[in-house]
């Protein structure tokens, strides 16, 4: 089993490094009892994103489905990608209907905000909608970054697909996996943070 989740803890790495992102953590004791209350976006770490995010108008966090979340998916190695995830570097690969792609690049061996992280094209969000992908996962905090008008969140979340970012697949080499993605079961928002799990060698 291998857990590809960002780890929450107040000055983790966040999108842009904005200050207002961070998580925050407030421990109340009184010698015997102790409770913490935590603020947190939505978009922190491993996260799933709902429609709403891009969307005006768009279905919020509880029309992502747990069946879609759980299952096989297909992790690729694209660490020799310099900038933007392209329709022909998607090609080299096996990618059918319905499978769960994650997107393993350069970011998940950094652990500072990069503000030019590799993201996912439109011209390669569009060849995974034509194919009729389940869902998309990325180790960055954003799938698409200086594309005006957001393309790729839209042509992803206007095909029913799901998106998860933020993952870790630093030790992960490429292949099969059996996937859990369980994010919180919230209602209402636009996104929810995620432990995300993968396993080998169960079908
Ligand atoms: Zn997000």
């Amino acid at each position: 089993m291998y857990d590809v989740t960002a780890t929450i803890y107040e000055g983790m790495t966040v999108y842009k490094n904005k200050p207002e992102k961070q998580p925050k953590f407030n421990t109340v004791t009184n010698g015997y009892v102790t409770e913490t209350r935590m603020e947190l976006d939505v978009h922190t770490g491993t996260h799933v994103d709902a429609p709403l995010h891009m969307v005006v108008d768009g279905d919020t966090f509880e029309s992502v489905s747990l069946e879609s979340l759980v299952g096989q998916s297909k992790l690729f190695d694209l660490t020799g990608v310099e900038d933007g995830i392209t329709k022909a570097d998607l090609e080299k690969f096996d990618i059918e209907k319905d499978d769960f792609i994650l997107l393993k690049t350069k970011n998940s061996f950094e652990e500072e905000f990069n503000f030019d992280f590799i993201y996912l094209t439109k011209d390669g969000a569009e060849y995974l909608a034509e194919i009729g992908v389940r869902g998309v996962g990325i180790d960055t905090l954003g799938i698409e970054r200086s594309q005006e008008g957001h393309p790729t969140h839209k042509t992803l979340f206007g095909n029913n697909i799901i998106i998860i970012e933020g993952l870790r697949f630093k030790e992960i080499e490429q292949g099969e996996y059996f996937m859990v993605a369980a994010p919180l079961k919230i209602e209402g928002t636009d996104a929810s943070p995620a432990r995300v799990l993968l396993f080998e060698g169960l079908k």
